[in-house]
């Protein structure tokens, strides 16, 4: 240790006026970043101060989806600037974190901890309205170590209707209530696939990840609960949020009619 004092989380404290919220998932690859980048924006939109911790280790896509992918943090005296994207939304990756960009971030607990705690600790978040977390899927140190140091976010569970998806994503809401933390919903990702075919009136859909797997994450999540945890948005599948997200423009700012980006709009209005 460096011996000094280690600074405390602001939103951990009694009185902290910013939401923050966990995005969640069992498994990688279901749209877990994706839903945590369109939600801050539209968050943003409404004339929110938002902030986005990417705590993936294994992706850290964030910074890439929000056309970022290069900016590093700079450093004022002993804190770390986040990096502003162009609407204004404040973000840290832990792959900022790294001294290489092409590092592999293989670390064990106490390291991720210490990494979890400086990037909500040693930032300079300012007044934040909300705090949005990508976490890493699955059960793992990090979920643990937010938990710990940050039990009153709130987690949003994110998985496909596919019943393995869904298992997976049942364990994640189960580990941040264990935590007790609170989960305030699911998130269903790839829904469907409107047929791409057929006249946009007839709403034919494509179940591609078959269904079901939102209402049942929801439905087991609220009976081990106890509380109602609903299911927050079935967002469809859609080549526009894939390519937004390659571009480093989501889709609830490049193309904010579309479905999907009306039904991530309609969850951040719910927050
Ligand atoms: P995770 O964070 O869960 O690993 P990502 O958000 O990185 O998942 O999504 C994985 C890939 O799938 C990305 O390329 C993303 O653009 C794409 N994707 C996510 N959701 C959708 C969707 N509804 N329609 C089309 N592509 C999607």
């Amino acid at each position: 240790s460096d011996g000094r004092a280690q600074r405390e989380i602001p939103f951990a404290q009694p009185g902290s006026l910013t939401k923050v919220y966990a995005v969640a998932s069992g498994k990688g690859g279901v749209g877990k970043s994706s839903v945590t980048v369109n939600l801050a924006l539209a968050l943003a939109k409404e004339g929110l101060k938002v902030g986005i911790v990417d705590a993936d280790i294994y992706g850290h896509s964030v910074p890439a989806m929000l056309g970022i992918a290069d900016a590093r943090p700079t450093q004022v005296d002993d804190l770390i600037m986040p990096v502003p994207t162009a609407s204004g939304v404040s973000v840290i990756s832990i792959g900022m974190l790294k001294p290489r960009r092409d590092q592999v971030v293989a670390w064990r607990g106490p390291m991720l901890d210490r990494a979890l705690v400086q990037m909500l600790a040693d930032v300079y978040w300012g007044d934040l309205d909300a705090l949005l977390l990508d976490l890493p899927p699955g059960t793992g140190d990090v979920a643990i170590s937010l938990g710990q140091h940050l039990p009153s976010a709130e987690v949003i569970v994110v998985t496909t209707p596919q019943e393995a998806a869904a298992e997976v994503a049942e364990r994640a809401g189960t580990m941040a209530s264990m935590m007790h933390q609170r989960v305030i919903g699911v998130v269903e990702n790839m829904s469907y696939l409107p047929c791409p075919h057929c006249p946009a009136e007839d709403d034919h859909r494509l179940e591609v990840f078959g269904s079901g797997g939102g209402a049942r994450v929801a439905k087991t999540l609220s009976d081990r609960f106890g509380y109602d945890v609903p299911v927050l948005a079935s967002i469809p599948l859609d080549i526009s949020l894939r390519e937004g997200g390659d571009v480093g423009k989501p889709i609830v700012e490049a193309d904010p009619a579309a479905p999907a980006a009306r039904e991530l709009t309609r969850v951040a209005q719910t927050l």
